[in-house]
């Protein structure tokens, strides 16, 4: 595994401490749908960790993507929904610092480096979600200004969010060619929020979307113009990827954790579980393959911290990870007996956003898709 530095080392151990003060205690209300994870937003602002990657310029840490790949992976441990809550607020900001005009920088990321603003990323909509370039939210000129019309679903954040990166079509019928990006602000008119998503998947991720109705971004509010923003998508896209897999490796971690030490309490036929060979196989099963999913992960991860091209690195890992989440979880729930139903356990809860991770940012039908192109360009 790639080695942190020590000031990486300090930000891991304080996302330790925010997990055991402040969320461990409130996951289950989350669970329950009576709270989402915005609450302890400040907490992680005020220790950095909405900025690891955004540049010192900018009020942020400057530090690899290594040290916030490792953060996103113990958060998922204890909830997955806030792990990529974190994460999507810190890539806005991120994203914000390397491709907006400096007044635009300004305005947002400071708020967003402490917690007082949440952000997330809109491709999605309610009839394109694998297919991007189909999306149909208009972006048009109007004098100086561009107007914005068209409905958003699906995203993380968007129950709270109000520093959004929208993708939107400056030219019906042009595909790819024609999406442009801006960044929409949520406290403006013309911004309709609309209801949580009805899942009981990850609540904690705040998954929702909105509706642009006549909704007026100024010209510098332009992020990446038509003929640029779809390449940018994808630019960020393997970091997402390479740490959605961390992630699932992060929740197969707590889950272990759980199983072996319930193996070690509960007594079957006059022992302990863990003293029975056939089950503790199951426990060596997830072990391995975690290692696996872990290597496959820090490839994935010094390949985007060297700016090279991660593009099958990353797609091979999150394959990887999140079938890996799927049948481990499940099995090592099954480990525990009735037991492992509890929501006092992770099982579910991690059960459930293993599937979530499966979509988000490239389903694993599109991510094969993507290592099946490498073969075909490697021959
Ligand atoms: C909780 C959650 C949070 C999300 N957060 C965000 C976010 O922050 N921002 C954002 O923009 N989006 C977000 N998404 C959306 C996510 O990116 C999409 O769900 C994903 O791209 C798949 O799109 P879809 O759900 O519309 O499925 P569809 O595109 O309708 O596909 C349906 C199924 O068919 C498969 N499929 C589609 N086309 C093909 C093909 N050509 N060959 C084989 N199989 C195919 C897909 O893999 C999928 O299994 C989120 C989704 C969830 C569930």
């Amino acid at each position: 595994m790639s080695r942190l530095t020590a000031a990486e080392d300090r930000i891991v151990e304080s996302a330790r401490d925010i997990l055991a003060s402040q969320v461990m205690p409130r996951v289950r209300a989350w669970d329950g749908g009576q709270a989402d994870s915005c609450a302890v937003l400040p907490a992680f602002g005020a220790a950095g960790l909405l900025g690891i990657q955004v540049p010192v310029a900018h009020g942020g840490l400057g530090l690899s993507f290594h040290c916030k790949r490792q953060v996103a992976e113990i958060l998922a441990g204890a909830d997955f929904g806030l792990a990529m809550s974190v994460v999507n607020t810190h890539n806005v900001a991120h994203h914000l610092a390397n491709s907006a005009t400096s007044d635009v920088a300004r305005r947002y990321v400071p708020a967003l480096l402490c917690g007082e603003r949440v952000g997330c990323t809109a491709l999605t909509e309610p009839g394109a979600g694998s297919d991007f370039s189909a999306i149909t939210t208009v972006a048009r000129h109007v004098g100086d200004e561009w107007q914005l019309d068209g409905g958003k679903a699906w995203i993380v954040n968007a129950t709270h969010a109000d520093v959004i990166v929208v993708y939107a079509q400056t030219e019906p019928g042009s595909g790819a060619r024609g999406i442009a990006a801006f960044v929409v602000d949520g406290r403006r008119s013309g911004f309709v929020r609309q209801a949580r998503a009805d899942t009981a998947a990850a609540p904690g991720i705040g998954a929702g979307g909105f509706e642009l109705q006549g909704y007026r971004a100024q010209a510098d509010e332009l992020l990446h113009p038509p003929g640029k923003a779809f390449k940018a998508a994808l630019g960020s896209i393997n970091g997402a990827r390479t740490y959605v897999a961390a992630m699932c490796c992060g929740m197969v971690r707590e889950c272990l954790r759980v199983a072996s030490a319930y193996g070690a309490q509960r007594h079957t036929f006059g022992k302990p579980l863990h003293e029975h060979q056939g089950w503790r196989w199951s426990l060596a099963d997830a072990a391995i393959d975690l290692e696996a999913a872990r290597l496959m992960v820090d490839a994935a991860a010094n390949v985007i911290d060297a700016g090279g091209d991660a593009q099958t690195a990353a797609a091979q890992a999150k394959v990887f990870a999140t079938r890996m989440a799927g049948r481990h979880i499940a099995a090592l729930m099954h480990a525990m007996g009735a037991e492992g139903l509890l929501g006092q356990h992770p099982f579910l809860r991690h059960l459930a956003a293993a599937q979530v991770a499966t979509l988000t940012d490239g389903s694993t039908e599109m991510l094969l898709d993507r290592v099946a192109r490498g073969l075909r360009s490697a021959e």
